[in-house]
Parts: structure tokens; C-alpha cells; sequence
């Protein structure tokens, strides 16, 4: 009964986020269908001024679909272990320019020789990415964040810390909802895909926000 009632809440959460994966890739579909339509029918010439907010349209559905992918991804995983300190350089030196575009330093603590974690390298990238772009975001007029990485007995503790706008309260509890997003192009599937990874690499995450202060997100790894 008890593995009866575990599919019947797998399902309806698939139910869910398939309704909300339809409803968030339908609105750009129905403003493109649109403007397709209003091409055709008054014959109009002068289609440029429309190419831009078509392509954005075209770009949210295709960046939806790419999260989308990446948290169904059926391939096949390797699993290493690594040493995060040099996931973090490498996800810092992709990001750095975007930041620095930003006013946004990125300055980081690293502690030498961790114990090395056993993780999907791939995956856990990805999580850094999302975490540091979303710092990023978070702080429009620029600022400073740091990324901390320690040993704590057993486990390894990383610390992404912005300055930027923070969480209200209320909105916490809606972090890592299938789009749940306050940005004009977020796609709210960022922190989603995080929370998921993390907790198939037996870890946890923890974010701590302070209105108008900044955030604090914590991941911690279980070391091999
Ligand atoms: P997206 O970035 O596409 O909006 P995410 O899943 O990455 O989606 O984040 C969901 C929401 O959580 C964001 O829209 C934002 O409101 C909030 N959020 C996440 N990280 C931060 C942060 N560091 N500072 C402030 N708000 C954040
Ligand atoms: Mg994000």
C-alpha cells in the first residue's frame, strides 16, 4: 500500500509539472502564432520590428526545454571523484567575465586539499552555475560574491554569498518550485534542477535570505 501511494504521489507530481511545463511553453507559442497570423492576414511589410520579441519568445521556449533536458537527461553518468574546489575555478572562470559585465567580483576561499567528492562532475557544474548566475542577478548594481569551500569533518561545505536583493520570507518556502521565478526572463527551473542534483549526491542545500541584504546558499557534500 505504502509503494502504492508512493506512485500514485510520483504520478501526480509528474501530472504537475507536465501541466505547468505545457502552460509556460504554450504563452510564447500563442504570442508567435499571433504574430504569424497578423503577418498573413494584413500583409504587413515592415516585419522587423516584431523579429525581436519573436526571437526572445523562441529563445524562452528553447531555454526551457534545455533545463528541462538537462533535469530528465537519460544519459549516461560518470561518476568521479573530484576535487570541488576545481569545479568552482572552472564554473568562476566561465562566469567571471558575465559578472565583471555586471560591477559583480567573484572572490573566492578555497581551502586546500579536501577530501575529494564522489560526483557527477557534469551535474554538480551545472548546480554552481545556476547559483552564481542567479548571485549574479541578484545584484543589478553590482557587488561582491564570495564563494567559501571547506572541510567540515566528513563533509565538504561550499558558500555562495551575494549582496544582492535577498528573498522575502514568504517567497522562500516557493524556491525550487517548477518555475517559480520573480524574473521578467527566468525560467524558475534553475534552482529546481539544483535542489535535485544535489540530493541525488546525497547532500543538502540551505539558503538563507535577508530582504534588501543578500543570500546565502549553502550546499553540503557528503566526501568519499
Ligand atoms: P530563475 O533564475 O530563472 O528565476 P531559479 O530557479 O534559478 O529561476 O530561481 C528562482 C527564484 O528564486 C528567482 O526568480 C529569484 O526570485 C529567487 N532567487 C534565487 N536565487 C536568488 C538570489 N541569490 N538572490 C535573490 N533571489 C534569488
Ligand atoms: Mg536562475
Amino acid at each position: 500500500a505504502e509503494e502504492l501511494l508512493r506512485n500514485s504521489d510520483k504520478l501526480s507530481i509528474v501530472g504537475q509539472l507536465a501541466a505547468s511545463v505545457a502552460h509556460e511553453i504554450r504563452n510564447p507559442l500563442t504570442a508567435l502564432k499571433g504574430f504569424i497570423q497578423l503577418f498573413q492576414s494584413k500583409g504587413i511589410v515592415d516585419c522587423d520590428k516584431y523579429y525581436g520579441i519573436m526571437l526572445d519568445e523562441l529563445n524562452r521556449i528553447e531555454q526551457i526545454i534545455t533545463e528541462l533536458l538537462i533535469l530528465a537527461k537519460p544519459q549516461s553518468k560518470t561518476v568521479d571523484n573530484k576535487d570541488i574546489n576545481e569545479l568552482i575555478e572552472y564554473v568562476v572562470a566561465l562566469l567571471d567575465r558575465q559578472a565583471l559585465i555586471h560591477n559583480v567580483h567573484i572572490v573566492c576561499d578555497l581551502e586546500e586539499n579536501l577530501s575529494l567528492v564522489q560526483c557527477v562532475e557534469n551535474e554538480l557544474k551545472q548546480v554552481f552555475i545556476n547559483l552564481v548566475k542567479n548571485a549574479i542577478e541578484a545584484m543589478p548594481d553590482g557587488g561582491i560574491i564570495h564563494i567559501d569551500c571547506l572541510q567540515k569533518g566528513t563533509d565538504i561545505e561550499v558558500t555562495i554569498q551575494d549582496q544582492g536583493c535577498g528573498i522575502p520570507p514568504e517567497s522562500l518556502e516557493k524556491l525550487g518550485a517548477p518555475f517559480y521565478s520573480t524574473k521578467e526572463k527566468g525560467t524558475g527551473l534553475g534552482l529546481m534542477t539544483s535542489f535535485k542534483i544535489i540530493q541525488e549526491h546525497q547532500g543538502k542545500i540551505d539558503i538563507e535570505s535577508l530582504p534588501g541584504k543578500g543570500t546565502t546558499v549553502r550546499i553540503t557534500l557528503p566526501a568519499s
